[in-house]
Protein backbone atom coordinates (compact mmCIF):
# COMPACT_ATOMS: atom_id res chain seq x y z
CA UNK A 1 0.00 0.00 0.00
CA UNK A 2 1.43 3.43 -0.88
CA UNK A 3 2.69 5.78 2.10
CA UNK A 4 1.78 9.36 2.09
CA UNK A 5 5.32 11.43 2.32
CA UNK A 6 3.28 13.74 5.05
CA UNK A 7 0.44 12.53 7.19
CA UNK A 8 -2.51 13.72 5.92
CA UNK A 9 -5.29 14.71 8.22
CA UNK A 10 -6.90 18.21 7.33
CA UNK A 11 -9.52 18.88 4.71
CA UNK A 12 -7.94 20.02 1.15
CA UNK A 13 -8.31 20.97 -2.29
CA UNK A 14 -8.42 17.55 -4.79
CA UNK A 15 -5.12 15.37 -5.41
CA UNK A 16 -2.62 16.10 -8.39
CA UNK A 17 -1.35 13.81 -10.46
CA UNK A 18 2.29 14.16 -10.19
CA UNK A 19 3.61 12.49 -13.95
CA UNK A 20 7.51 11.60 -13.93
CA UNK A 21 9.36 10.05 -17.08
CA UNK A 22 13.12 9.29 -17.34
CA UNK A 23 15.48 10.32 -20.15
CA UNK A 24 17.87 12.99 -21.51
CA UNK A 25 16.07 14.11 -24.14
CA UNK A 26 14.50 17.38 -22.49
CA UNK A 27 11.83 18.12 -25.69
CA UNK A 28 10.63 14.46 -26.03
CA UNK A 29 10.55 13.98 -22.21
CA UNK A 30 8.45 17.24 -22.19
CA UNK A 31 5.92 16.32 -25.21
CA UNK A 32 5.71 13.04 -22.94
CA UNK A 33 4.37 14.36 -19.88
CA UNK A 34 1.92 17.45 -21.52
CA UNK A 35 0.50 14.88 -23.73
CA UNK A 36 0.15 12.62 -20.44
CA UNK A 37 -1.59 14.82 -18.60
CA UNK A 38 -3.53 16.77 -21.61
CA UNK A 39 -2.47 20.04 -20.91
CA UNK A 40 -4.67 21.47 -23.61
CA UNK A 41 -7.41 21.42 -20.95
CA UNK A 42 -5.68 23.76 -19.13
CA UNK A 43 -5.76 26.21 -21.93
CA UNK A 44 -9.59 28.56 -21.31
CA UNK A 45 -10.84 28.81 -24.84
CA UNK A 46 -8.80 31.44 -27.00
CA UNK A 47 -6.60 32.14 -24.43
CA UNK A 48 -2.99 32.60 -23.92
CA UNK A 49 0.06 30.51 -22.81
CA UNK A 50 3.05 32.15 -21.07
CA UNK A 51 6.10 30.18 -20.74
CA UNK A 52 7.84 30.49 -17.63
CA UNK A 53 11.27 28.86 -17.46
CA UNK A 54 14.47 29.66 -14.99
CA UNK A 55 16.96 31.87 -16.87
CA UNK A 56 17.98 33.21 -13.55
CA UNK A 57 21.41 33.95 -15.05
CA UNK A 58 23.79 33.44 -18.30
CA UNK A 59 24.62 30.33 -18.53
CA UNK A 60 23.83 27.03 -20.34
CA UNK A 61 21.54 24.02 -18.72
CA UNK A 62 24.53 21.98 -18.17
CA UNK A 63 25.55 24.08 -15.27
CA UNK A 64 22.17 23.22 -13.91
CA UNK A 65 21.16 26.76 -12.63
CA UNK A 66 18.67 27.20 -16.23
CA UNK A 67 15.82 25.68 -17.48
CA UNK A 68 16.98 23.55 -20.69
CA UNK A 69 15.68 25.16 -24.08
CA UNK A 70 14.16 21.72 -25.05
CA UNK A 71 11.92 21.40 -22.31
CA UNK A 72 10.90 25.08 -24.14
CA UNK A 73 10.88 23.65 -27.72
CA UNK A 74 8.23 21.08 -26.43
CA UNK A 75 5.85 23.17 -24.82
CA UNK A 76 6.08 25.35 -27.79
CA UNK A 77 5.24 22.29 -30.08
CA UNK A 78 2.44 20.92 -28.01
CA UNK A 79 0.73 24.05 -27.58
CA UNK A 80 0.94 25.02 -30.96
CA UNK A 81 -0.40 21.03 -32.54
CA UNK A 82 -3.30 21.98 -30.19
CA UNK A 83 -3.77 25.15 -32.37
CA UNK A 84 -2.67 27.71 -29.26
CA UNK A 85 -1.98 30.61 -31.42
CA UNK A 86 -0.75 33.11 -28.49
CA UNK A 87 2.21 31.47 -27.13
CA UNK A 88 5.14 33.78 -25.51
CA UNK A 89 8.18 33.23 -23.62
CA UNK A 90 8.15 35.37 -19.90
CA UNK A 91 11.15 35.58 -17.57
CA UNK A 92 13.57 38.26 -15.63
CA UNK A 93 16.86 36.88 -14.43
CA UNK A 94 17.81 37.78 -11.07
CA UNK A 95 19.43 41.26 -9.74
CA UNK A 96 22.60 41.95 -11.26
CA UNK A 97 22.04 39.79 -14.45
CA UNK A 98 20.59 40.94 -18.03
CA UNK A 99 17.73 38.86 -19.21
CA UNK A 100 18.71 39.38 -22.88
CA UNK A 101 22.33 38.73 -21.92
CA UNK A 102 20.23 35.00 -20.12
CA UNK A 103 18.55 34.49 -22.91
CA UNK A 104 21.27 34.48 -25.78
CA UNK A 105 23.61 32.19 -23.34
CA UNK A 106 20.99 29.79 -22.45
CA UNK A 107 20.52 29.44 -26.51
CA UNK A 108 16.65 31.01 -26.17
CA UNK A 109 17.54 33.22 -28.79
CA UNK A 110 17.98 31.12 -31.49
CA UNK A 111 14.95 28.89 -30.12
CA UNK A 112 12.36 32.15 -29.64
CA UNK A 113 13.55 32.63 -33.62
CA UNK A 114 13.01 29.24 -34.94
CA UNK A 115 9.11 28.61 -32.97
CA UNK A 116 8.52 32.57 -34.25
CA UNK A 117 7.64 33.06 -30.88
CA UNK A 118 7.99 36.06 -28.57
CA UNK A 119 10.19 36.74 -25.77
CA UNK A 120 9.06 39.32 -23.26
CA UNK A 121 12.09 40.12 -20.47
CA UNK A 122 10.06 40.81 -17.10
CA UNK A 123 12.33 43.61 -16.38
CA UNK A 124 10.88 45.72 -19.02
CA UNK A 125 7.09 44.74 -18.15
CA UNK A 126 4.14 46.94 -16.79
CA UNK A 127 3.58 45.56 -12.92
CA UNK A 128 -0.07 45.88 -10.99
CA UNK A 129 -0.18 45.94 -7.57
CA UNK A 130 -2.15 42.40 -6.52
CA UNK A 131 -3.41 42.13 -2.79
CA UNK A 132 -1.10 38.79 -1.39
CA UNK A 133 -1.63 37.36 1.79
CA UNK A 134 1.19 39.52 3.46
CA UNK A 135 0.21 43.14 1.75
CA UNK A 136 0.42 44.42 -1.66
CA UNK A 137 2.78 42.85 -4.15
CA UNK A 138 4.03 44.24 -7.70
CA UNK A 139 3.86 41.75 -9.79
CA UNK A 140 4.53 42.14 -13.92
CA UNK A 141 0.95 42.06 -16.23
CA UNK A 142 2.60 39.41 -18.39
CA UNK A 143 2.41 36.92 -16.19
CA UNK A 144 -0.52 37.92 -14.22
CA UNK A 145 -2.68 37.82 -17.74
CA UNK A 146 -1.63 34.57 -18.90
CA UNK A 147 -4.73 32.31 -19.83
CA UNK A 148 -2.19 29.51 -18.62
CA UNK A 149 1.06 30.11 -17.15
CA UNK A 150 2.84 27.45 -17.05
CA UNK A 151 6.21 27.43 -14.55
CA UNK A 152 8.88 25.47 -16.16
CA UNK A 153 11.75 25.76 -12.89
CA UNK A 154 14.68 23.60 -12.80
CA UNK A 155 15.22 21.41 -9.48
CA UNK A 156 17.70 22.84 -7.70
CA UNK A 157 20.13 23.43 -4.20
CA UNK A 158 19.91 26.97 -3.22
CA UNK A 159 22.22 27.97 -0.20
CA UNK A 160 19.56 30.10 1.44
CA UNK A 161 16.57 28.37 1.19
CA UNK A 162 18.20 24.68 0.94
CA UNK A 163 16.18 24.39 -2.42
CA UNK A 164 14.48 26.31 -5.36
CA UNK A 165 11.81 24.71 -7.54
CA UNK A 166 8.64 25.50 -8.62
CA UNK A 167 7.45 28.71 -6.14
CA UNK A 168 10.40 30.15 -6.08
CA UNK A 169 11.43 30.19 -10.00
CA UNK A 170 7.86 32.53 -9.72
CA UNK A 171 10.10 35.02 -8.31
CA UNK A 172 10.83 35.84 -11.98
CA UNK A 173 7.45 37.53 -12.17
CA UNK A 174 8.43 40.56 -10.12
CA UNK A 175 10.17 43.54 -10.95
CA UNK A 176 14.12 43.71 -9.20
CA UNK A 177 12.74 46.60 -6.52
CA UNK A 178 10.25 43.80 -5.44
CA UNK A 179 12.85 41.32 -5.37
CA UNK A 180 14.98 43.31 -3.43
CA UNK A 181 11.95 43.76 -0.60
CA UNK A 182 11.39 39.84 -0.97
CA UNK A 183 14.82 39.40 0.63
CA UNK A 184 14.19 42.02 3.00
CA UNK A 185 11.24 40.18 4.29
CA UNK A 186 13.25 37.63 4.57
CA UNK A 187 11.84 35.26 1.14
CA UNK A 188 9.34 32.77 2.95
CA UNK A 189 6.37 34.47 3.52
CA UNK A 190 6.73 36.55 0.15
CA UNK A 191 7.52 33.25 -1.84
CA UNK A 192 4.73 31.96 -0.32
CA UNK A 193 2.63 34.87 -0.77
CA UNK A 194 3.65 35.34 -4.32
CA UNK A 195 2.42 31.29 -5.55
CA UNK A 196 -0.72 31.92 -4.33
CA UNK A 197 -1.28 34.94 -5.77
CA UNK A 198 -0.27 33.81 -9.32
CA UNK A 199 -1.12 30.39 -8.61
CA UNK A 200 0.36 28.60 -12.29
CA UNK A 201 -2.47 26.39 -13.87
CA UNK A 202 0.91 24.10 -14.65
CA UNK A 203 4.26 22.88 -13.46
CA UNK A 204 7.10 21.37 -15.69
CA UNK A 205 10.20 20.74 -13.66
CA UNK A 206 13.80 20.22 -15.51
CA UNK A 207 15.48 17.66 -12.88
CA UNK A 208 17.92 16.26 -15.84
CA UNK A 209 20.91 18.04 -14.60
CA UNK A 210 19.62 20.58 -11.53
CA UNK A 211 22.53 22.07 -9.28
CA UNK A 212 23.22 20.09 -5.64
CA UNK A 213 23.95 23.61 -3.98
CA UNK A 214 23.57 26.56 -5.86
CA UNK A 215 21.10 28.10 -7.76
CA UNK A 216 23.52 30.38 -10.25
CA UNK A 217 24.46 26.24 -10.99
CA UNK A 218 28.71 25.12 -10.77
CA UNK A 219 27.85 21.48 -9.08
CA UNK A 220 25.33 19.76 -11.46
CA UNK A 221 23.99 16.56 -10.52
CA UNK A 222 23.14 14.41 -13.21
CA UNK A 223 19.44 12.68 -12.93
CA UNK A 224 18.12 12.59 -16.15
CA UNK A 225 14.32 12.92 -14.82
CA UNK A 226 11.57 15.66 -15.09
CA UNK A 227 7.96 15.81 -13.90
CA UNK A 228 4.85 17.66 -14.38
CA UNK A 229 2.03 18.65 -11.87
CA UNK A 230 -1.10 20.53 -12.18
CA UNK A 231 -0.27 22.18 -8.15
CA UNK A 232 2.32 24.41 -7.66
CA UNK A 233 2.83 24.02 -3.94
CA UNK A 234 3.00 19.91 -4.55
CA UNK A 235 5.46 19.98 -7.05
CA UNK A 236 7.79 21.56 -4.39
CA UNK A 237 6.78 18.97 -2.17
CA UNK A 238 7.49 16.20 -4.29
CA UNK A 239 10.58 18.26 -5.29
CA UNK A 240 11.55 18.55 -1.90
CA UNK A 241 11.63 14.56 -1.27
CA UNK A 242 13.69 13.74 -4.15
CA UNK A 243 16.20 16.33 -3.00
CA UNK A 244 16.56 14.46 0.03
CA UNK A 245 15.06 17.42 2.39
CA UNK A 246 12.25 16.99 4.85
CA UNK A 247 9.05 18.49 6.06
CA UNK A 248 10.01 21.97 7.69
CA UNK A 249 13.41 22.17 5.44
CA UNK A 250 11.98 24.81 3.26
CA UNK A 251 9.49 26.71 5.29
CA UNK A 252 7.80 28.00 2.50
CA UNK A 253 6.35 25.15 0.71
CA UNK A 254 3.85 24.50 3.88
CA UNK A 255 3.19 28.03 4.12
CA UNK A 256 1.89 28.18 0.66
CA UNK A 257 -0.66 26.02 1.78
CA UNK A 258 -2.12 27.66 4.45
CA UNK A 259 -2.12 30.93 2.08
CA UNK A 260 -3.74 28.94 -0.68
CA UNK A 261 -1.32 28.21 -3.49
CA UNK A 262 -1.73 24.94 -3.25
CA UNK A 263 -1.46 21.38 -0.98
CA UNK A 264 2.11 20.77 0.42
CA UNK A 265 1.27 17.28 0.37
CA UNK A 266 1.76 13.98 -1.87
CA UNK A 267 1.36 10.48 -1.81
CA UNK A 268 3.04 7.62 -3.80
CA UNK A 269 0.24 6.78 -5.36
CA UNK A 270 -0.34 10.26 -6.69
CA UNK A 271 2.84 9.69 -8.96
CA UNK A 272 3.00 8.35 -12.39
CA UNK A 273 5.87 6.76 -13.71
CA UNK A 274 5.64 7.14 -17.86
CA UNK A 275 8.74 5.05 -18.17
CA UNK A 276 11.23 3.60 -16.00
CA UNK A 277 14.83 5.50 -14.74
CA UNK A 278 17.50 4.77 -17.06
CA UNK A 279 21.36 5.88 -15.91
CA UNK A 280 20.47 8.07 -13.00
CA UNK A 281 22.47 9.62 -10.01
CA UNK A 282 20.98 9.64 -7.02
CA UNK A 283 20.21 13.02 -4.97
CA UNK A 284 21.98 14.21 -2.53
CA UNK A 285 20.92 16.21 0.22
CA UNK A 286 22.16 19.72 -0.73
CA UNK A 287 22.73 20.96 2.34
CA UNK A 288 25.95 19.91 4.14
CA UNK A 289 28.67 21.85 1.88
CA UNK A 290 27.04 24.79 2.15
CA UNK A 291 26.76 24.81 6.06
CA UNK A 292 30.43 23.83 6.18
CA UNK A 293 31.38 26.85 3.62
CA UNK A 294 29.07 29.45 5.65
CA UNK A 295 29.90 28.93 9.04
CA UNK A 296 31.02 32.24 10.06
CA UNK A 297 28.39 33.87 7.84
CA UNK A 298 26.49 36.50 9.65
CA UNK A 299 23.71 36.39 6.84
CA UNK A 300 20.52 39.10 7.60
CA UNK A 301 18.11 40.10 4.73
CA UNK A 302 20.95 38.95 1.89
CA UNK A 303 19.32 39.17 -1.87
CA UNK A 304 19.79 36.02 -3.77
CA UNK A 305 22.70 37.63 -5.97
CA UNK A 306 24.90 38.51 -3.63
CA UNK A 307 24.84 35.46 -1.05
CA UNK A 308 25.20 33.06 -3.79
CA UNK A 309 28.45 35.26 -5.07
CA UNK A 310 29.68 34.35 -1.44
CA UNK A 311 28.98 30.97 -1.21
CA UNK A 312 30.71 30.61 -4.76
CA UNK A 313 33.53 32.65 -3.53
CA UNK A 314 33.77 30.48 -0.43
CA UNK A 315 33.42 27.58 -2.53
CA UNK A 316 36.03 28.37 -4.85
CA UNK A 317 38.94 29.41 -2.41
CA UNK A 318 38.21 26.45 0.80
CA UNK A 319 38.23 29.96 2.59
CA UNK A 320 34.86 28.75 4.44
CA UNK A 321 36.04 29.28 7.88
CA UNK A 322 38.88 31.69 8.74
CA UNK A 323 37.11 34.93 9.23
CA UNK A 324 33.84 36.29 10.22
CA UNK A 325 31.86 37.39 7.32
CA UNK A 326 28.62 39.76 7.04
CA UNK A 327 26.10 40.11 4.54
CA UNK A 328 22.53 41.36 3.89
CA UNK A 329 20.53 44.28 3.83
CA UNK A 330 19.82 44.14 7.65
CA UNK A 331 23.09 45.05 8.43
CA UNK A 332 22.96 48.34 6.80
CA UNK A 333 24.15 51.20 9.09
CA UNK A 334 25.78 48.56 11.18
CA UNK A 335 29.81 48.20 11.86
CA UNK A 336 30.45 44.12 12.42
CA UNK A 337 33.73 43.40 12.92
CA UNK A 338 34.50 41.25 10.18
CA UNK A 339 34.50 41.50 6.14
CA UNK A 340 31.19 42.66 5.24
CA UNK A 341 29.71 41.92 1.35
CA UNK A 342 28.20 44.73 -0.61
CA UNK A 343 26.89 48.38 -0.15
CA UNK A 344 24.98 47.12 2.73
CA UNK A 345 28.07 45.96 4.75
CA UNK A 346 30.16 48.85 3.93
CA UNK A 347 30.38 49.26 7.31
CA UNK A 348 32.43 46.72 8.84
CA UNK A 349 36.12 46.65 9.22
CA UNK A 350 36.42 45.78 5.43
CA UNK A 351 33.90 45.14 2.73
CA UNK A 352 33.90 44.30 -0.98
CA UNK A 353 32.07 46.72 -2.58
CA UNK A 354 29.00 46.42 -5.31
CA UNK A 355 25.78 45.82 -5.07
CA UNK A 356 25.79 42.67 -5.44
CA UNK A 357 29.56 42.23 -5.72
CA UNK A 358 30.92 39.26 -8.20
CA UNK A 359 32.44 36.02 -6.69
CA UNK A 360 35.84 36.94 -8.26
CA UNK A 361 35.66 40.05 -6.26
CA UNK A 362 34.93 38.07 -3.36
CA UNK A 363 37.21 35.59 -3.90
CA UNK A 364 40.40 38.19 -4.14
CA UNK A 365 39.62 39.40 -1.24
CA UNK A 366 39.55 35.90 0.71
CA UNK A 367 42.99 35.07 -1.02
S1 LIG B 1 24.65 44.73 -1.36
FE1 LIG B 1 23.86 42.67 -1.65
S2 LIG B 1 22.30 42.38 -0.05
FE2 LIG B 1 22.69 44.58 -0.25
S3 LIG B 1 21.09 45.31 -1.68
FE3 LIG B 1 22.99 44.90 -2.87
S4 LIG B 1 22.71 42.81 -3.62
FE4 LIG B 1 21.23 43.09 -1.92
Amino acid sequence: MATCAFRDTRPTTARSTIWQVHGDDARAMTLRLLEACEAIRLVPPGGSVALKPNLVLADVAEHGAVTHPGVVSGCIEYFRAHDVRDISVIESSWIGDNTMRALRRAGYEDLCRHHNVPFFDLKRDVTRSVGTAIGPMDICERALDAGLLVDLPVLKGHCQTRMTCALKNLKGCIPDSEKRRFHALGLTKPIAALGAALKPGLVVVDSICGDLCFEEGGTPVQTNMMFACEDVVEADAYGRSLMGLRVGDVPYIELAERYGAGRARWCKKDVVRLNEAVDCGGYVGPGATVARLTRRVHEDRACSACYAALVRALYATGRGTTQDIFIGQGWQGASPDGLGIGRCCKGASSCVPGCPPTAEAIANVLE
